[in-house]
């Protein structure tokens, strides 16, 4: 079953000075399909159009971000919705209770100034009244499910550390539970010992609701320990998609491989490689294959031609014209 569907995606961010207009083709002819109950990762490096895609999924699409075309559909119980045709008002009735978000960095999320108990307090009053007689103990109940200690409602967001804090944003996205969580690189920022908790309570908090998660993180670490299935982005547009397993055993398209080479590995002291080169700037993205001005494995074709993404193996789309020839 199919919890969310985009379809042609393409969404620029346009900006004009006295003589200059500029647009930045973030996300460009993205489709995507995000399976009921799996995780999904979106990866890819910095200014890739990872956050992007996250934000028009949510239907966060403000100037000088515009959706130029394509679609974003949730199932939901009585059939689908079209995310960018709903009215503000639309949006908010399905903000936490559908689909919600959980921010790169807590503290955009956490109001520095109120304790913990009031962020949850303002957040149940402004999205279930009805929880509002029986607040505390729906908070507490909550936190001990996902096992925080109820101490951390008479704090301020500093007296955290910043995987508490983390943790308590997760519980505040999660505690109305939604069908479909969109998480934007939620484990940046921590180290790696906070960073295995986070990924646990995220991984608990899927199988205990069922919902489904869209993982947004430049870590291929953290996609290989927790995504089903990865979609691998750059320059904006789709480089390759598959089953987790499948693609750090057998990536195809050669940014993937990049990727997974310059992971680290245990007891391994070789170098790790980097990719040559810097990701293009989107305002004036390359010809053809936009990875092509650091593929070692250029060819002509691949200058002025797009590859079309295509099924190459089962449940395995992958855009390149070394894998896929245009006459193979
Ligand atoms: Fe490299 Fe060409 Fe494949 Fe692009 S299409 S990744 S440039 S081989």
């Amino acid at each position: 079953m199919i919890a969310a569907e985009v379809q042609d995606l393409r969404a620029y961010y346009t900006t004009t000075t006295s003589t200059v207009q500029r647009t930045v083709h973030a996300v460009d002819d993205v489709s995507l399909q995000i399976r009921e109950g799996e995780v999904y990762g979106i990866a890819g490096e910095s200014g890739c159009g990872k956050t992007t895609l996250l934000k028009v999924l949510l239907g966060m699409v403000s100037p000088p971000l515009k959706v130029v075309s394509g679609s974003v559909r949730y199932r939901v119980a009585d059939g689908s919705i079209d995310v960018l045709k709903l009215s503000e008002q639309e949006l908010r009735s399905i903000r936490w209770s559908v689909v919600s978000y959980i921010p790169q960095g807590s503290m955009h999320v956490l109001n520095p100034v109120r304790k913990i108990r009031d962020t949850f307090a303002d957040f149940i009053a402004a999205h279930r009244p009805d929880w509002v007689a029986r607040r505390d103990e729906h908070v507490r109940e909550y936190l001990a499910e996902l096992g925080l200690p109820d101490s951390v409602l008479g704090a301020y967001p500093h007296q955290l550390s910043g995987g508490m804090r983390q943790r308590v944003t997760i519980a505040l996205a999660t505690i109305l539970a939604p069908s479909l969580v969109l998480a934007d690189e939620p484990t940046t920022a921590l180290d790696v010992v906070v960073q295995r908790g986070v990924i646990q309570l995220l991984q608990d908090i899927r199988q205990r609701t069922n919902s489904t998660l869209v993982l947004v993180t430049h870590d291929m670490g953290v996609h290989a320990n927790l995504a089903d299935r990865v979609l691998v982005l750059y320059a904006g547009q789709v480089m390759e998609e598959a089953e987790t397993t499948e693609l750090f055993e057998s990536p195809l398209h050669p940014y993937t491989q990049y990727l997974i080479r310059s992971l680290p590995k245990f007891a391994d002291r070789a170098e790790r490689v980097s990719i040559p080169g810097h990701p293009p700037a989107l305002d004036n993205p390359p010809t053809g294959c936009r990875f092509h001005p650091r593929c070692p494995y250029v060819m002509d074709i691949c200058r002025s031609v797009v590859p079309p993404l295509i099924e190459t193996r089962s449940d395995h789309r992958v855009a390149c014209h070394l894998v896929n020839p245009p006459n193979g």
